[in-house]
C-alpha cells in the first residue's frame, strides 16, 4: 500500500512529466491558433511513374511555428488526433488541395494531376465526413476523380461497416482511395476485398532495406502481388535509390514516391518538377 502510494506521488511530483504536461498544453494552444491562424502550410511531393511522368502529388501537412521553425507532422498530428483538432486541421488540409485542384483544371499542362491527402481515423469516424467532402469539393470546384484519400489500416479496426459505406459513396463520386502505410498494420486481409480502394501504397519501412534484407524484400513482392491479383494499383513510397526503384520496378511496381525523385516542396517547386518531366510541354 504504502509502496502504491509512493509511486503515485512520484509520478504526481516528477518533474520531468509536469514539463512534459505543460509542453502538451502549449503545443495544443499553438496548434489550435496555428489552424486559425496562416501558420499551416502543405507541401507537395510527387508521385512519379516509371519514365518518370509525375501523375501527382501526396500533401503532407506543415506547421511554420513563429518560435520553435517548422514543425514535423509526426510532432503535432497525434496531439491534434488526440484533442480533436485534427477535424479543423483536416477540414483546411482539404479545402487547401481541393482549392489546388481546381486552379490546376484550368491550366492545361498541370489539368491531368491528382492530389492524395491524408485522413486521420477521427475525420472518418465524423457522421457528416462523407457530406464535408462532397461540399468542399462542390465548393472549391474540384473536381473529384483528382481527390485520393489515403487511409491506414489502424483506421479499420472498428466500425468497419461503417466506413465501408462512406468509402462507397465517395467512390460515386469518383473520389479515389489508397491504403496508405500497407503491410505495418494488423488489418485482416479480407478487408481488402471489401473496401473500394483503387492502390496499396507500400510503406516505406520495406523500401528502405529492400535491397539488403531478404524478409523486406519478399514483404515488397507479396504487396505487389496482391495488389495485381485484387485489381488495385501499387505505389511504392519511401523511394531513395535508383537501385530501390529498379527493384521495385522488376518486381512489377511501376508508381514511386520518394526522395530519389523529389522531397516534399512547396507547390510552386512542384509545379515547376511536374512540368519539366511533362514531355508535351518540353517539346511545345
Ligand atoms: P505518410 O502519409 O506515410 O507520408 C509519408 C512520409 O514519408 C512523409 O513524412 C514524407 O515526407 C516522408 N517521405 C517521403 N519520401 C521519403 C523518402 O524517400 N525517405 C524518407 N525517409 N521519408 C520520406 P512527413 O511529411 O513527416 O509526414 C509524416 C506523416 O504525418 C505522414 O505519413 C502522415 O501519416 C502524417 N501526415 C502528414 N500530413 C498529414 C495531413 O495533412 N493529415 C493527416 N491526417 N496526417 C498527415
Ligand atoms: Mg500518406
Ligand atoms: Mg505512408
Ligand atoms: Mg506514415
Amino acid at each position: 500500500k504504502a509502496k502504491e502510494t509512493g509511486r503515485n506521488a512520484l509520478r504526481f511530483f516528477d518533474p520531468a512529466m509536469q514539463t512534459a504536461v505543460l509542453e502538451r498544453a502549449t503545443l495544443e494552444a499553438g496548434l489550435r491558433k496555428a489552424i486559425e491562424g496562416d501558420q499551416l502550410l502543405l507541401h507537395y511531393q510527387p508521385q512519379v511513374v516509371e519514365g518518370g511522368r509525375v501523375t501527382g502529388a501526396e500533401v503532407l501537412v506543415r506547421w511554420q511555428h513563429p518560435q520553435r521553425g517548422m514543425v514535423p507532422p509526426g510532432d503535432f498530428i497525434p496531439l491534434a488526433e488526440e484533442t480533436g483538432l485534427i477535424l479543423s486541421l483536416g477540414n483546411w488540409v482539404l479545402e487547401t488541395a481541393c482549392k489546388q485542384l481546381a486552379t490546376w483544371a484550368k491550366r492545361p499542362a498541370m489539368a491531368e494531376l491528382s492530389i492524395a491527402v491524408n485522413v486521420s481515423a477521427p475525420q472518418l469516424r465524423e457522421p457528416d465526413f462523407v457530406q464535408k467532402v462532397l461540399d468542399t469539393i462542390e465548393r472549391t470546384g474540384a473536381n473529384p476523380r483528382r481527390l485520393k484519400l489515403e487511409l491506414t489500416e489502424s483506421l479499420l479496426v472498428d466500425n468497419v461497416e461503417d466506413i465501408i459505406q462512406k468509402m462507397f459513396a465517395l467512390k460515386a463520386y469518383g473520389v479515389e482511395f489508397s491504403l496508405d502505410d500497407f503491410g505495418t498494420g494488423y488489418s485482416s486481409l479480407s478487408y481488402l476485398k471489401r473496401l473500394p480502394l483503387n492502390q496499396l501504397k507500400i510503406d516505406q519501412s520495406f523500401v528502405r532495406d529492400v535491397l539488403i534484407d531478404p524478409n523486406d524484400a519478399s514483404i515488397a513482392k507479396t504487396i505487389v502481388n496482391l495488389a495485381q491479383s485484387l485489381g488495385l494499383g501499387v505505389i511504392a513510397e519511401g523511394v531513395e535509390t535508383d537501385a530501390q526503384r529498379s527493384f521495385l520496378a522488376d518486381a512489377g511496381c511501376h508508381a514511386y514516391q520518394g526522395y530519389f525523385f523529389c522531397r516534399p516542396v512547396t507547390v510552386e517547386a512542384f509545379e515547376k518538377f511536374a512540368q519539366d518531366r511533362e514531355p508535351h510541354i518540353s517539346a511545345a
